[in-house]
């Protein structure tokens, strides 16, 4: 028998999980009666359709044997058992592989965090043990084999004469050291007080033989009580599914255990939501919103979607149809009545039943939400910052579809000390007379103050909301208004504080210098689509904005998704000189003296205003020539 060594990324985990000094080595437990169960649960479903399995419903359950004097645990599963491959390949390899790469890649995160996090599972066993034994006969295989490791080192799989279907795995409990009473892990009450905390829930019976002392009837009442041993066999669970239970029946900590059991998260979530309805659909929903995404959850590989549970049965562990994509952040599981054990996936999509229970999910959880921004401002915003980019995917998505689902769960920084509002907030909050809601875009909220048009909006009187996410302004394009208020971006070339006024006094300006503007706008040339005077700068000599609703920032963003780069989006710039600067004068005084050196000012105040909107100078080489001849001609 040839010793076979696990898989790198394996033998690390292992050899950090054998020198662990993780305080909470009484996972194990859970972890291994977890696997057990899901054995159990598949061999069940197989039972429902397949007569042959021959095992009763009521006869599926896991055994825990203790032998003191050896010093062993056993898990024993009547499940569906492991084949040689099976052995191999589920046992030499770490299963959640993704988990380990993403700890290699974010060396920050310690060894307890990766245990927590991810739940490692069946390698747990390694926290207590110093030998692992797995005896395993699978169902429809005549031979038993039987899976060995001393730990990091690496392990065997030979045949074994186990005879029922099913998995023993053994533990030989490590010895105690000075720090750790590895003892207690064979203590019958210890272990019967470790089922009862993480695993109460697991719908198969947990069994172990109890021994306790009972005192022998005596006729001599004068006579010193005796006692002999008595063994019994209990089951340690309730078995009753913790979403079976009453609301009135559980805490906090019990919601939160079983969350962090199941859905792998290390924090406990920051909603959860348990209800129960009867009529039209009768199903529980135990659904919960996690405070962080998991690490995957922003790439292609995370797969939303509900457990789904037909009767306390598993029968999908991720139902992507009883979840929106905005909601996709959101863990749980369904237990239906009315759902057959053996409905098919493609079946599910058109179950009227399961459409049902979508819609009141996705109503429970918009509910939820608002509740959390009402009552918990604080956890909102985390809770947004977390997860917010979701939702605003959700505005714009599927052409605005969900956008009235959606709208007032937004939240955005605004100029108004930097807090978040809603846009509900915003507009109760506007200037009277006010009838357009201001927002500005930019990496970073210092980014948007520096912006020319931020000045000038502010001393109005108006707040802006500071958009720094992509995605920001096409959700707000997509909502087009709110209560009636339509949105504008401060860099709009629409953007109109004026009186009527001080509008026409602009026009005439404009009219009067149209030659001039018009040379500039030349000068500058095809990056630009006009030059024009403005009264909305305050300090600023010049800004750039946009016509025809397509900004710099969409301009970028759309120019960098993927597929862009043979049809390239183009913002219409203006460039836009304030009015009342000193520039002004100088310039109309270049126009009647020096076109030429105008024609070079047009590009160097171009230069400075895609600087000053954070844009980068397009032709850096020119720029600097022209500074230069600037600085020793004093052009
Ligand atoms: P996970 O359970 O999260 O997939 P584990 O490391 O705990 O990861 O287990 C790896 C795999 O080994 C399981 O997915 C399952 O296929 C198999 N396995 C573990 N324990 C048992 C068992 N008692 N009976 C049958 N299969 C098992």
């Amino acid at each position: 028998m040839r010793t076979k060594q696990f898989k790198s990324e394996s033998k690390k985990l292992m050899d950090m999980m054998i020198n662990s000094i993780y305080t909470h080595k009484e996972i194990f437990l859970r972890e291994l009666i977890s696997n057990a169960s899901d054995a159990l649960d598949k061999l069940y479903f197989k039972s429902l359709t397949d007569s042959n399995v021959g095992i009763a419903a009521d006869e599926f359950q896991i055994e825990i044997v203790i032998d003191k004097e050896a010093r062993t645990l056993k898990i024993i599963d009547n499940g569906c058992g492991m084949t040689e491959d099976e052995l191999d390949k589920n046992l030499g390899t770490i299963a959640k592989s993704g988990s380990f790469n993403f700890k290699q890649e974010n060396d920050k995160i310690d060894n307890v965090d990766i245990i927590g996090q991810f739940g490692v599972g069946f390698y747990s066993a390694f926290m207590v043990s110093d030998k692992v034994t797995v005896e395993s006969l699978a169902y429809g295989e005549k031979e038993a084999f039987c899976w060995e490791s001393e730990g990091a080192e690496g392990y065997t799989v030979s045949p074994c004469d186990k005879t029922g279907v099913g998995t023993t795995v053994t533990l030989h409990i490590k010895e105690n050291t000075e720090d750790e009473k590895y003892d207690e892990f064979l203590d019958q009450y210890k272990i019967s007080a470790l089922v009862k905390k993480y695993s109460d829930y697991i719908r198969h019976p947990i069994k172990m033989a109890f021994t306790t002392k009972e005192p022998v009837p005596n006729d001599d009442k004068d006579a010193p009580t005796e006692y002999k041993d008595v063994t019994e066999i209990r089951t340690l669970n309730s078995m009753v599914p913790l979403w079976k239970k009453s609301k009135t029946e559980l805490k906090d900590e019990d919601y939160n255990n079983f969350y962090k059991d199941k859905f792998y998260d290390y924090n406990d979530p920051a909603r959860v939501i348990h209800y129960k309805t009867e009529g039209q659909a009768t199903y529980d929903a135990l659904l919960y919103i996690p405070k962080q995404p998991p690490f995957d959850y922003y790439t292609k590989e995370f797969e939303k979607g509900l457990q789904l549970y037909s009767k306390g049965v598993l029968i999908m562990n991720k139902c992507a149809d009883l979840l929106p994509d905005y909601f996709s952040f959101v863990k749980g599981l369904v237990d239906s009545e009315d759902l057959s054990l053996n409905i098919s996936r493609e079946m599910l999509q058109h179950d009227s039943q399961l459409k049902l229970i979508a819609k009141t999910i996705e109503k429970k959880i918009k509910n939820e939400l608002e509740k959390m921004l009402k009552d918990d401002r604080e956890a909102y915003e985390a809770f947004f910052k977390a997860f917010g980019v979701q939702l605003k995917f959700g505005v714009y998505n599927d052409y605005g579809m969900h956008k009235d689902v959606l709208k007032d769960l937004l939240i955005f920084r605004t100029s108004k000390e930097k807090k978040y509002a809603t846009l509900k907030e915003y507009v109760e909050n506007m200037k009277e007379g006010q009838d357009t809601v201001y927002y500005a875009c930019g990496e970073t909220d210092e980014k948007i103050e520096m912006l020319p048009q931020t000045d000038a909006v502010k001393e109005k009187g108006y707040e802006i909301l500071y958009l720094t996410e992509n995605v920001d302004e096409f959700a707000l394009m997509m909502l087009g208004e709110y209560d009636g208020k339509k949105f504008m971006n401060i860099c709009d070339d629409k953007l109109e504080l004026d009186s009527e006024d001080e509008k026409k006094a602009l026009e005439t300006e404009n009219e009067a210098n149209k030659a001039m503007l018009d040379l500039m706008k030349e000068a500058v040339g095809d990056k630009i689509n006009a030059v024009r005077f403005t009264n909305k700068l305050k300090k600023h000599p010049v800004c750039i904005t946009s016509e025809g609703g397509i900004s710099l920032e969409m301009e970028k963003t759309l120019n960098s998704m993927p597929g862009a780069a043979d049809n390239k989006v183009k913002a219409q710039l203006v460039l836009e000189i304030n009015a009342s600067h000193p520039i002004a004068e100088k310039l109309k005084t270049l126009f009647k003296d020096d076109s030429e050196t105008l024609k070079k000012y047009s590009k160097l105040l171009y230069d400075e205003a895609c600087l000053i909107g954070g844009a980068g100078v397009p032709d850096p080489v020119e720029h600097s020539n022209l500074v230069c001849e600037l600085m020793t001609n004093g052009i």
